[in-house]
């Protein structure tokens, strides 16, 4: 059995976040900086990404919230330090369609992209309250998924991709929510992007755990920590500065 290794790349930083969006009814007020995140796993045939990351910093700054990336963070020069081309990324999987988790999808054009059918259909329809994280045609703008929807490979539910590596359906954050679990030598590894955004929204089995403030539907978010309690060893969150403390995941290769 293959065993993989998850590479955290931070591509920017989004700043003076309201924190409580990331801890549902805990922390009002209180303003963070956060990292835009892209996972890259290696292990098998394949070179996989999970998220893509952000728009470039002035976009990001007109339309959501004050951010930077340092030339180091450019998509393609992170990935680069890893000794990754762009072209080498086979698979995509976006555990939404957020912008700042699918903004760079057209980097990798030779990449398949995973997303549930059911995130699309919102992403397409959002209630007004989510409309400008999707950059949706409500507002007038163009989703930036929409570029590379020929490459979409839309699924419904769970779904191993290659041995190894599954994508777990966790209506949460989104109602198309996808968490991807990565089978690595110390166990199964859960990166829960905005399920858990941050390492405090779960503590573990029989700790409460703490929804993101977006979401759509509570009791939905709740079933999908019940379906994660089970199985994994560590959830790997979507923005927390911490993650990037380690290179690799789990520990040393
Ligand atoms: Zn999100």
């Amino acid at each position: 059995m293959d065993h993989w290794t998850i590479w955290p790349i931070s591509v920017g930083t989004i700043g003076h976040v309201e924190k409580s969006n990331l801890t549902f009814g805990r922390n009002q007020g209180e303003k963070i900086d956060i990292c835009s995140l892209m996972y890259l796993l290696r292990g098998g045939q394949d070179l996989i990404l999970v998220d893509t990351g952000m728009s470039d910093p002035d976009w990001a700054t007109k339309y959501h919230h004050p951010s930077t990336r340092h030339p180091s963070q450019e998509p393609v020069e992170a990935l680069a330090r890893l000794g990754v081309s762009p072209e080498q990324i086979s698979i995509v999987i976006c555990t939404h369609l957020h912008w700042d988790h699918c903004f760079n999808n057209s980097l990798f054009k030779k990449a398949r992209i995973i997303v549930q059918r059911e995130e699309i259909q919102y992403a397409l329809f959002p209630l007004p309250i989510h409309a400008l994280y999707y950059e949706a045609f409500s507002l007038g703008m163009t989703p930036p998924w929409l570029n590379d929807i020929a490459r979409f490979e839309i699924i419904d539910r769970d779904r191993e991709i290659v041995p190894g590596i599954s994508v777990i359906k966790l209506p949460s954050h989104t109602p198309g929510f996808q968490g991807v679990n990565v089978e690595t030598r110390k166990g199964n590894y859960l990166i829960g992007s905005d399920f858990c955004p941050l390492f405090e929204n779960w503590k573990g089995k029989d700790k409460e755990p703490i929804p993101s403030g977006i979401h759509v539907n509570l009791s939905d978010y709740y079933e999908s920590f019940k379906k994660v309690d089970g199985f994994a060893e560590v959830i790997l969150p979507g923005h927390d500065m911490k993650v990037l403390e380690q290179s690799c995941y789990p520990g040393t290769i």
